[in-house]
């Protein structure tokens, strides 16, 4: 299957996963990706893909064989592996923004409200879940670093 991410209508691409794929959506938030993930039961889950525009992300290959275009079936477990089985069978890019741009809980944009400190603090838009760069996102810096080094970018 080929994704273009360079044509107009994928130059955001967003993401729609099932619930086993819970971890891989935050960090494509974090990394700036519009992802929902649903928790529906599969007969309404086939419904709700076959309606999305964005990119399915699922663990059921068999969920993805009945999905006419845009379903990646991810087989790892681990979301190292994931976001690797993912850029591979894509060709996503991953860059961590400059800013937080997403909530990695509910999806919805961050909004700056000022400086704590000597830290910027920003919140959700929806939640109110406040974020500050941390140790947290270091470490997701680092994975993505990792992943990005293996495919020479
Ligand atoms: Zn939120």
């Amino acid at each position: 299957m080929e994704f273009d991410f360079q044509s107009n209508d994928m130059t955001e691409p967003c993401f729609l996963a099932d619930a086993m794929l819970g971890k891989l959506t935050r960090y494509l938030r974090i990394l700036g990706y519009s992802a929902e993930y649903t928790q529906e039961e599969d007969s309404k889950i086939v419904q709700r893909f076959k309606k999305s525009r964005c990119i399915i992300l699922t663990r059921d290959k068999f969920l993805c064989q009945r999905l006419p275009r845009n379903c990646v079936y991810v087989n790892s477990i681990d979301v190292k592996n994931q976001l690797i089985e993912l850029k591979l069978k894509t060709g996503i890019r991953y860059e961590l923004p400059i800013t937080p741009k997403r909530c990695s809980l509910c999806n919805a944009p961050l909004r700056r409200i000022g400086v704590m400190g000597d830290r910027e603090v920003w919140v959700c838009t929806k939640c109110g879940q406040p974020y500050w760069r941390g140790s947290h996102i270091r470490r997701i810096e680092n994975v993505i670093r990792e992943i990005n080094m293996m495919f020479g970018e």
